[in-house]
């Protein structure tokens, strides 16, 4: 039960309580509104997909003396031993509209990566502790080098980076309701939204509040949405995080005229143990994805190859590769190392049961793959492998010639047994289409003009990543936004 009356009435609704959430309810409660979170999973479920991620966050930087104040107390060796690179602005743009084909919405994209610095100190302000991020960084003995603009996540990742924000939200006095589902608007006669319809265990009710901020993630968690939507096979696939975002609030927006947009056949989809759960267990929150296939090939159950495994870094291939694995038979890869590359694995395969062989013909066996293909596949690719020098912290341009599909870039010969095999299938992280918003945060309609009272952000907005995304990404949107969003929602509740 929401206690509420008329003299208590909360200034802002956030519904949802993942990092965009929470973001937006802090910014709110420290703009001066009072602020009630409605989440519809229970609390020990609560946090979102937020809670499952590895906590990473792309953000820009000029150089080294800007990370300084997010890892306040780091002994000076330890800033020796780390490369960073630099990675301005202009150049997460860059990245933002290469991945996306140029079709992220250019004004929203110019905030979030002019914010992106700027958020970062305030999220460490608020309490986040950060760490060096191992995603698509390469550790030597004394160096640590770094994929620029992928250099930190918090603490304990997701789980650490929701305990932040939770106990940041009780200090700034917000108050969150459990299994509290959204099921609906409440609107006056000019259109404005006055509020929510929630349902809790004791009941449906009506919560009032000067402005409704939605953050309550994105469809992903929906098959029959994802089959509307994203297409054939789809409603199949495994998901990576929450039960809970099951699109309800995006469809209640939409029918109150809210603007569809982005990339609605679009979505982030990522390479993920073949025995990983049907859907998220927190247990394991991130840890069955199966991220270091550029420096393996991967091929399908027919002993194919079907993409190119180095096209680029792994941080800009790595959200459309599930699709890729979608669309081969049974949505089954296989990622095959040898000797040689099974050392830069990351330490998440650890928790998977590879297969093991010390011949192809006994891997091609123990696989049920038509054995005389794989061989060809392996032969005719060891073949097209050029010179070089391998170097998995950058695009070391050490690929195949003449190979369909070609391995661009960390191609080894696969030579040095035992080799050693993991299944992978595609799992989807989040839905890429959404709801307008503007760079106040506020939600547009089909008219382009703003819903008056209606806010959002996080997974819910589209027009900001399509086809693919830079990782790391996905929390940042919904912090800068959900920063922005809150305070303007403060404003407007409070008739500033
Ligand atoms: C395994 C995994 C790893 C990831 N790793 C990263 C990473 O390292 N870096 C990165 O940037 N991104 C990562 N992501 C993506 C990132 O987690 C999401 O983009 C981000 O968390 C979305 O935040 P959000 O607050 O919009 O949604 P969520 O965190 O999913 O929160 C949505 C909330 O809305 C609630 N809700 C839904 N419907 C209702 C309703 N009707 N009423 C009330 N509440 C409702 C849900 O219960 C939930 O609490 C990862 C995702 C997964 C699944």
């Amino acid at each position: 039960m929401i206690r509420q009356s008329s003299s208590q009435r909360y200034d802002v609704i956030v519904v949802g309580a993942g990092n965009a959430a929470l973001t937006a309810a802090i910014s709110a409660s420290q703009n001066g509104a009072r602020v009630l979170v409605l989440e519809k999973a229970p609390e020990a479920e609560r946090g979102g997909n937020s809670r499952f991620s590895g906590g990473l966050f792309r953000f820009a930087y000029e150089g080294i003396a800007d990370l300084k104040p997010l890892r306040q107390g780091l002994p000076p060796r330890e800033w020796e031993r780390v490369e960073v690179g630099h990675y301005a602005p202009d150049r997460f743009f860059d990245d933002l509209m290469r991945v996306t084909q140029g079709q992220a919405n250019r004004e929203l994209s110019q905030l979030l990566t002019q914010q992106s610095y700027p958020t970062m100190l305030w999220m460490t302000e608020l309490g986040v502790v950060w760490e060096w991020t191992e995603l698509w960084s390469v550790r030597g003995d004394d160096q640590l080098r770094f994929n620029p603009g992928s250099i930190l996540e918090a603490r304990n990742k997701g789980v650490g980076l929701m305990e932040y924000l939770f106990a940041a939200a009780q200090r700034a006095g917000v108050d969150i309701a459990y299994q509290a589902r959204m099921t609906g608007f409440l609107q006056d006669g000019t259109d404005q939204v006055t509020g929510v319809r929630v349902r809790t265990p004791q009941g449906t009710e009506d919560a009032q509040a000067g402005a409704v901020i939605l953050a309550s993630g994105g469809f992903e968690a929906n098959a029959e949405m994802r089959a509307r939507y994203l297409g054939p096979g789809w409603d199949q696939v495994k998901v990576r995080g929450t039960r809970f975002n099951t699109g309800e609030t995006l469809r209640m927006a939409l029918d109150i005229g809210a603007k569809p947009v982005g990339h609605w056949q679009g979505c982030h989809a990522t390479p993920i143990d073949g025995n990983a759960p049907p859907v998220g267990d927190l247990r394991l929150t991130d840890r069955t994805n199966r991220l270091s296939y550029p420096y393996s090939i991967m091929v399908n159950s027919l002993g194919r190859r079907f993409v190119d495994e180095g096209e680029d870094l792994g941080g800009y291939t790595y959200a459309r590769m599930g699709r890729a694995i979608l669309a081969q038979p049974g949505a089954l890869a296989y990622q095959i190392f040898d000797q040689k590359t099974v050392h830069p694995l990351e330490e998440r395969y650890a928790t998977g049961s590879p297969v093991v062989g010390n011949t192809i013909r006994e891997i091609a066996h123990k696989l049920n793959i038509p054995t005389d293909t794989l061989v060809h596949t392996v032969e005719e690719f060891n073949a097209a492998v050029q010179r070089g020098h391998f170097d998995p912290a950058i695009k070391d341009a050490k690929g195949t010639l003449g190979l369909e599909p070609p391995k661009s870039n960390w191609a080894l010969p696969i030579d040095t047994p035992p080799y050693v095999v993991y299944s992978a299938t595609c799992g989807i992280t989040f839905t890429f289409g959404g709801i307008q918003i503007d760079s106040q945060g506020r939600v547009i309609d089909t008219e382009d003009n703003p819903i008056p009272g209606l806010y959002a952000t996080g997974e819910i907005t589209g027009n900001f990543f399509f086809h693919n995304y830079p990782g790391g990404s996905g929390l940042l949107r919904g912090a800068v936004f959900g920063r922005i969003g809150g305070a303007n929602a403060a404003a407007e509740a409070l008739g500033k």
